[in-house]
């Protein structure tokens, strides 16, 4: 059978097809192929390939000034200290602390929320090194680890391109951003992200994938993405069991990355 009649086929199932494929084991395997799915967007493209369309660029207009966090939210982080914030080994948090913002200090590791946290509405306002140093994964690199798992990158990605799965904005090393909303380089840009953690059965398996949905500078670049496991560098592994809170991380790639009003508005 050539691939024409096989989708000729599959576009005329009929109540006499599903008798008869109750009937012929053989004809019910060519059933349930022709209902499933015919793309899988996070699969579509190898991982990190360079191939891939990049996302329409979209200027997303001036920076605007931090708004005050919502009265129901908690206050992560407000410009003067970082009392809500550990380092990696739980010892006090070693980023450096100035001027309303807290940057990156290359070689001390992840900042650590010392709160856990599931579904979540996260506000954080990121800036990447006015002076651009490097290229493509080595300017401006950072990223936001919701339940210190699933990386939504942060990346300098104004006329700097990467493998569009790992540029700003992108669930990291599984979907690129619909479009690339950043502004230039010491600019501050704005994350704000709606996230629902996985679900996982008594047994361990998974439930219900996570999802991410995400604004850039006031631009949708994540539509209520279903992760499909926990993001990696060239890996895609599995979901794994874990606890319904965990921490917030923030990435130290070791670039000296700035943020400023974090805040979270806790959504269960
Ligand atoms: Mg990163």
């Amino acid at each position: 059978m050539n691939p024409l009649q096989i989708v000729n086929c599959g576009l005329r199932i009929e109540t006499s097809n599903i008798k008869s494929a109750i009937l012929n084991p053989k004809f019910a395997i060519f059933i349930i192929g022709a209902m499933l799915p015919t793309t899988m967007p996070a699969q579509q493209w190898p991982q990190h390939s360079m191939d891939r369309p990049r996302p329409p660029v979209v200027d997303p207009g001036p920076e605007r000034p931090s708004a005050p966090a919502p009265k129901d939210a908690v206050v992560l982080f407000d410009g003067s200290n970082l009392s809500q914030w550990r380092a990696e080994d739980s010892s006090a948090a070693k980023w450096t602390v100035r001027d309303g913002y807290v940057e990156v200090k290359a070689g001390t590791g992840m900042l650590v929320s010392a709160r856990g946290f599931g579904d979540v509405q996260l506000h954080i306002e990121w800036a990447t090194p006015a002076v651009v140093q490097g290229e493509s994964q080595e300017r401006g690199n950072s990223g936001i680890f919701l339940m210190g798992i699933y990386e939504l990158q942060v990346l300098d990605s104004y006329q700097n391109d990467t493998y569009p799965d790992g540029q700003a904005g992108a669930i990291y090393g599984e979907n690129p951003p619909l479009v690339n909303a950043t502004r230039g380089p010491g600019k501050w840009q704005e994350y704000d992200i709606v996230f629902h953690r996985p679900r996982f059965k008594a047994d361990g398996t998974l439930d219900k994938p996570a999802r991410m949905t995400v604004l850039l500078n006031g631009v949708l670049i994540q539509d209520n993405f279903e992760l499909v496991g926990p993001t990696a560098n060239r890996a895609r592994p599995p979901y794994k069991a874990h606890p319904d809170r965990l921490p917030l991380k923030l990435q130290d790639h070791g670039n000296p990355v700035r943020y400023r009003n974090i805040w979270v508005r806790e959504l269960e």
